[in-house]
């Protein structure tokens, strides 16, 4: 049976990544591959929106975030959380390891952070050390505006440290326009690589928090990824690194404005179809949905357990469903990378499918129906 991946990360990777990671490792410190790494640092920092490095480290996206929290911040301080899903939630879980104190600013999942409510936060805990956000928050389909909250502290003693693993690429990032700190992302996720690379950006006033931090960390050190780089303190992971030199070949030969378009057209065609067979739009305006996915509620009598199960066990095609309160009810199916409309037929021709086995009424052809005429009008 064919796989088919339709999830927000990881995604699938195309052949061409797939092979440029498959050659012989070749030494970190041969003259090659310190000519390969020098193209990746050179070309990084502009998908980031910044003219400071980002640096690349072995990592899940999540280490990042630790890392994150580790350098930039000292057990006793406080931070804020903006919080509106599941990694927000992470974002608490490691501030609180690491002994800071969270103050959050909560909203429903589903909705959007209110920039305003992040400001009265500020004001009500005005010795706050940063402020930690999601920009594309991956467990429910919504986008923040990191660009408002950056507007918020640009001025301050506070820095804005960002999630931006999902929504980089997808959306547009301008780090040093905006004034955010700290911008995380991942390798699984638009740059269409296997997981194992993260990336992080770090500005000025980011690095004076680094300097004041207590630590303790090394692996993990910002410090002394700046002290090895262009290079890096311990073995890169190579074959990822490969990978990496050819997605940036890949995302420039598309170019990020016709990234980011084919994403949206994506996100719109699985919104219309979803709607048709009978689902809900989970992100309602004015709150703003995120094109690495598209959530929706499922009709009554469907839970999306068994509907996920029998996409992946009867057809290869795994897609997401909630997490935590959502689980059962929330369908995510993911289309951030290299998914274009293509896919998007076939894993909805086997969704429909699956709503059939679960005893769903509708017309097929209903879902796929209204991709092909969505991405056929979007193309004439
Ligand atoms: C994927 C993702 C992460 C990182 O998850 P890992 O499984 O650790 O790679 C973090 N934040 C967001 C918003 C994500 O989408």
């Amino acid at each position: 049976m064919k796989l088919r991946l339709a999830t927000p990360g990881p995604t699938e990777v195309p052949q061409r990544l797939l092979l440029a990671g498959a050659r012989e490792i070749v030494h970190h410190r041969s003259a090659e591959m310190e000519a390969l790494i020098d193209e990746i640092n050179a070309g990084l920092p502009p998908l980031f929106g910044t003219g400071s490095p980002v640096y690349t480290i072995a990592s899940s996206g999540t280490g990042a975030m630790e890392a994150a929290v580790a350098n930039c911040f000292s057990p006793g301080e406080e931070v804020l959380i903006v919080s509106n899903g599941y990694f927000g939630e992470r974002f608490q879980a490691i501030s609180r390891a690491y002994g800071l104190t969270a103050h959050v600013v909560e909203s429903p999942w589903g909705t959007s952070i209110s920039p305003r409510e992040v400001a009265d936060a500020h004001a009500r805990h005005p010795g706050i050390r940063g402020v930690l956000v999601v920009y594309s928050e991956t467990s429910t389909g919504a986008l923040n505006d990191v660009r408002a909250i950056g507007e918020i502290f640009r001025d301050t003693d506070a820095i804005v440290v960002v999630d931006a693993i999902s929504g980089l690429l997808v959306h547009p990032v301008e780090m040093d326009a905006w004034g955010l700190d700290v911008v995380l992302g991942a390798s699984h996720k638009g740059f269409m690589l296997p997981p194992g690379l993260a990336f992080i950006a770090l500005s000025d006033k980011a690095w004076t928090a680094v300097e004041r931090s207590a630590g303790p960390n090394y692996y993990w050190s910002f410090q002394r990824l700046r002290q090895f780089y262009p290079m890096s303190s311990s073995s890169p992971a190579v074959s990822l690194l490969l990978g990496l030199h050819e997605s940036l070949k890949m995302l420039g030969e598309e170019g990020l404005d016709a990234f980011r378009e084919r994403h949206a057209g994506l996100g719109r065609a699985a919104e219309r179809a979803l709607v048709a067979l009978g689902f809900s739009t989970f992100i309602q305006p004015p709150h703003r949905r995120s094109n690495v996915i598209t959530a929706a509620l499922a009709p009554e009598g469907i839970d999306t357990g068994t509907l996920l199960k029998t996409l992946s066990v009867k057809y290869g095609v795994t897609v997401t469903g909630g997490q935590a309160h959502l689980k059962g009810k929330l369908l995510r199916i993911g289309h951030v990378g290299a998914a274009d409309a293509l896919d998007l037929c076939a894993v909805f021709g086997a969704l429909e499918m699956a709503l059939l086995d679960c005893g769903h009424r509708f017309t097929p052809g209903t879902g796929t129906g209204e991709i092909v005429r969505t991405v056929h009008e979007g193309e004439n």
